[in-house]
C-alpha cells in the first residue's frame, strides 16, 4: 500500500468551540436581509481535513451574508480530536459513521455514542438550513465529484456551478444508511427548494483537496447570493453517474481483482471483487467504481457501482 502524503494537518479547533447558537463549534451569521440560509458544514467525517480548512476560512477571513444567513459547523469534532499521525486514517469516526445516521431510526433510537450525540445536538442546525453543502474528501487521490440524491434541485445547482465535475447521483439513496444531506425534508423530492450537496473534494491530506474544498464552498455561497461571485473558471465538461449497488464488505476474505481507487470501468460480467464465498461483478458496460475502501473492514462500504448518465 502506498504511503500517503501528509500536506495538511489537523489543527486546534479549540477557538472554533464557541459559537453563538448554543451548539458548541457552530457559528451562525444573519445579514438582517432576506435570503437563504446556507449551512456550510465540516468535519462529519473526522479525518477529512479539508472541510475544516474551509470553515475555517470563512471564520478567520471574516465572511459575512451578504443576505440571509451563513452557517458555519463543525461536526464530528470529537472524532477529528483523534487524529493520530500514525494513523491517519482511523479518526474518521469514533463509533458510528457519522454520514449515515440521519434517520429518525437512529436519532430517536436507544443507542448512544459520541456521534450519536453530536447529531442529535446538530439536528435543529441542519433542520434550518434551506440549503446544505457538506464537505467531505475521500481516501484514494481522486478527482473531486459531487454525491447527492437525484433531485433535480440538486442537480440544477451542482451543474450550475460546475466545479467538481463529475457528479455521483443516487436515485435511491447512499445504500448504506441516512446521509446528512438526506436528512429530513432534504431527503425527499417533495415541494421545499432545499438543495443538499456534498462535495468530495480529493484525498483527505492533499494540499489540492483543501484549496478545492474552499473555492467549492464560495461557489455554492456565491451561488446563492450570500457572497460575491468569485472569478469563474473555464466551464468544464460534466459528467455524471448514477448509483447503482452499494456494497458492503461481508467477509475479512475482502479482495479487489486488481488494485483499485476509484472511477474504474469495468464491463457487464466482469469480476470487480470478491468477498468470501460472494462475488461482486459489474451488473452493466461502463460500470464505474466509486470511493473502494482501502481497507475492508467488515461492515463497511467496499465499494460503489454506477453508470454513466446523460
Ligand atoms: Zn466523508
Amino acid at each position: 500500500m502506498s504511503t500517503t502524503p501528509l500536506e495538511v494537518l489537523p489543527r486546534d479547533l479549540s477557538a472554533y468551540r464557541q459559537g453563538n447558537t448554543g451548539v458548541d463549534y457552530v457559528h451562525r451569521f444573519d445579514s438582517g436581509k432576506p435570503g437563504p440560509h446556507v449551512l456550510i458544514n465540516a468535519l462529519t467525517h473526522g479525518n477529512e481535513i479539508c472541510g475544516m480548512v474551509a470553515a475555517t476560512h470563512l471564520l478567520d477571513t471574516g465572511v459575512r451574508p451578504k443576505i440571509g444567513t451563513l452557517t458555519v459547523s463543525f461536526a464530528n469534532v470529537a472524532a477529528y480530536e483523534s487524529f493520530d499521525i500514525e494513523r491517519p486514517f482511523d479518526s474518521r469516526q469514533l463509533v458510528h459513521n457519522m454520514n449515515r445516521i440521519w434517520s429518525s431510526d437512529w436519532l430517536d433510537g436507544a443507542e448512544d455514542s459520541p456521534e450519536l450525540q453530536r447529531a442529535r445536538a446538530l439536528r435543529g442546525v441542519v433542520e434550518a438550513a434551506d440549503h446544505i453543502l457538506d464537505i467531505h474528501s475521500t481516501s484514494q487521490a481522486v478527482p473531486p465529484f459531487w454525491v447527492y440524491p437525484s433531485f433535480s434541485r440538486n442537480a440544477a445547482v451542482a451543474l450550475a456551478i460546475g466545479c467538481p465535475a463529475l457528479h455521483l447521483v443516487m436515485p435511491r439513496g447512499l445504500g448504506s444508511g441516512t446521509p446528512l444531506i438526506q436528512y429530513g425534508p432534504h431527503g425527499s423530492e417533495g415541494p421545499g427548494p432545499g438543495v443538499a450537496l456534498v462535495a468530495e473534494c480529493g484525498q483527505h491530506f492533499q494540499q489540492a483537496s483543501s484549496d478545492l474544498a474552499t473555492a467549492v464552498t464560495l461557489d455554492f455561497l456565491a451561488h446563492f447570493g450570500l457572497v460575491d461571485a468569485p472569478a469563474t473558471a473555464p466551464a468544464q465538461p460534466q459528467l455524471r453517474f448514477e448509483l447503482l449497488e452499494t456494497h458492503l464488505v461481508r467477509t475479512t476474505d475482502f479482495h479487489f481483482t486488481r488494485p483499485l481507487i476509484g472511477l474504474e470501468s469495468f464491463a457487464q460480467g466482469e469480476l470487480i471483487a470478491t468477498d468470501g464465498p460472494h462475488a461482486i461483478v459489474a451488473p452493466c458496460n461502463d460500470c464505474t467504481v466509486f470511493m473502494p475502501t482501502r481497507e475492508p473492514i467488515v461492515g463497511r462500504e467496499a465499494v460503489y457501482l454506477t453508470k454513466p448518465l446523460d
